[in-house]
């Protein structure tokens, strides 16, 4: 590996240690670091430990892996290598590369803990609160920049109570779209999206439902980004139940 030589000098910048001390910490015990288009995968294993977990058999991935051991390093955490890893032939398309990912993360997702060991994929997923972070200024690849709203979707724990706080993107991984695509606002009401087939039984029915901007026009509440330009169905939880009993009393 000569060529690579020339970057033996590398060394993570001050900031980019500072972010991945804080991003690390973010991860929980099972959790993943991937970053994108590096071809390596990291698996939390305790407090301390990363282990490498995926490589794909590319001088790039290798090249990225030697930069990401002397992060792990300045950031103070152990990174394992082991036998243990997969070393995986590069995709041969881009739609294979992210039906790959996509698999390979929906895998890891099950496997998401919390800190006393019951899966996330335990949790009572629908019951989940979104909260918006900050606006993060994104730059575009013409030059531009455009804000781009960050927001966390916070499960609790029924084991301890521990409330998680998990990416948007990582929540609709672990609990599918129909769940993902549902919003409460602050009056407990749900919204629901509606799929195309909803609508046309609903436009059919002659019922109207509610199109969903940034702004909740019911309640003025800040709208999660997935939401909007959703149409919806709001209804109250306990209406839901009403619902419920009413039809298990016809049967
Ligand atoms: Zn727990």
């Amino acid at each position: 590996m000569r060529t690579m030589d020339r970057d033996d000098t590398w060394e993570p910048a001050e900031e980019l240690v500072e972010w991945a001390k804080q991003h690390f910490a973010g991860i929980g015990i099972g959790g993943v670091w991937s970053p994108d288009e590096s071809g390596c995968t990291y698996v939390r294993q305790d407090e301390d430990t990363f282990a490498l977990m995926r490589m794909i058999d590319h001088p790039t991935a290798y090249e990225h892996h030697r930069r990401f051991v002397k992060l792990f390093e300045a950031a103070g955490v152990d990174m394992i290598e082991g036998d243990g890893f997969v070393k995986q032939p590069p995709a041969l398309t881009p739609e294979q590369n992210a039906e790959e990912r996509y698999q390979e993360k929906q895998t890891i997702a099950q496997g998401w803990k919390c800190e006393c060991g019951l899966p996330l994929a335990n949790f009572n997923l629908d019951e989940r609160t979104d909260v918006f972070i900050e606006e993060k200024d994104v730059l575009l690849s013409n030059g531009d920049t455009t804000p781009v709203e960050i927001w966390s979707c916070n499960v609790t724990c029924p084991n301890c109570e521990k409330e998680v706080n998990m990416d948007p993107d990582d929540y609709n991984l672990l609990a599918g779209d129909e769940l993902f695509m549902q919003w409460n606002d602050t009056d407990g009401a749900k919204f629901v999206a509606l799929t195309r087939m909803q609508m046309k039984e609903m436009a059919d029915a002659g019922v109207s439902g509610i199109v969903l901007g940034s702004v909740s026009p019911e309640t003025g509440d800040k709208v999660p980004p997935w939401m909007w330009g959703t149409y919806n169905l709001r209804r109250f939880p306990e209406a839901i139940e009403k619902a419920d009993e009413v039809s298990d009393e016809e049967e």
